[in-house]
């Protein structure tokens, strides 16, 4: 069968136990060469064949696991984070269910929290935003008219923004055409959890400048929102007047 793994943002160690045990017995893997850490192979056996997947077509990697099934052997598909975001993975399924081959999912530590791990930050503040936004400007892969970045930028939340890195003027555009001011915080992390990492904290109205001078043109994620600013409220949660399930509010 075939056990989709996400490898995690880059860093060796932040793949799961489960995804680590994969690699430890696997007897193949194609791995996403572009992102995914080679070192990662390692932990994989001696004679385990290896194929890198960004020099092959949906066509090679699916001729490579049949080949595989057909000794009786299974396949380790290794993604970079996460597999189900830009991952290309349901294409990669279906085949397989036509084929009648099995497969499963071990998910993976994406980049976006990857990210936000790097810069020590919250995603969610209370006051501030509650919801994430992930998305991408349209680059060979067109987005939809109706998920335009200006049309999410309109609701003022927390925006991931994947794939984008070498489009940084029409993204910081886009972002103004929302709710976003030119001063709203803003971050690019380039590399989060490899040796390389860079972060450059900025604003919406700085983010294409910022990135040029930080000589960063790929594999970064922009970050967009008042999280990365000073003002929030405290949570409910560990609030002493607050009672949960599990704690009672104490008395004031
Ligand atoms: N499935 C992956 C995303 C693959 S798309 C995940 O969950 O992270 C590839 C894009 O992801 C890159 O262009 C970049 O925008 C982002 N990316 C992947 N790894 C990254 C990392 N370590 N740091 C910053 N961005 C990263």
């Amino acid at each position: 069968m075939v056990h989709f793994v996400g490898a995690g943002p880059g860093a060796a160690d932040l793949i799961t136990l489960r995804g680590l045990r994969m690699l430890e017995v696997a007897e193949c893997i194609i791995y996403a060469g572009s992102l995914v850490n080679p070192a990662l192979l390692a932990y994989a056996p001696k004679d385990c064949e290896v194929h890198n997947s960004a020099e092959m077509t949906l066509e090679e990697v699916i001729a490579v696991i049949e080949r595989m099934e057909a000794s009786g052997k299974d396949t380790v598909r290794l993604h970079t984070g996460d597999a189900s975001l830009y991952g290309a993975i349901r294409e990669q399924m279906d085949l397989l269910d036509e084929k009648g081959i099995r497969y499963d999912d071990t998910p993976g530590v994406s980049s976006f929290c990857g990210a936000a791990a790097a810069l020590c930050a919250e995603y969610t503040l209370p006051g501030v935003s509650q919801s994430v936004v992930i998305t991408r400007m349209a680059g060979r892969t067109p987005v939809p008219e109706k998920e335009r970045l200006a049309g999410f930028a309109a609701h003022g939340a927390t925006m991931v923004i994947f794939l984008s890195a070498s489009l940084l003027e029409e993204v910081q555009a886009e972002l103004l055409c929302g709710a976003y001011a030119e001063d709203t915080p803003a971050a690019i992390v380039y590399k989060a959890s490899w040796p390389e990492e860079k972060l450059v904290r900025c604003t919406v109205g700085t983010i294409a400048e910022s990135a040029r001078q930080a000589g960063i043109t790929k594999t970064a994620l922009v970050l967009v929102g008042g999280f990365l600013g000073d003002h929030y409220e405290r949570s409910k949660l560990y609030d002493p007047a607050f009672a949960t399930e599990f704690r009672k509010a104490a008395r004031t």
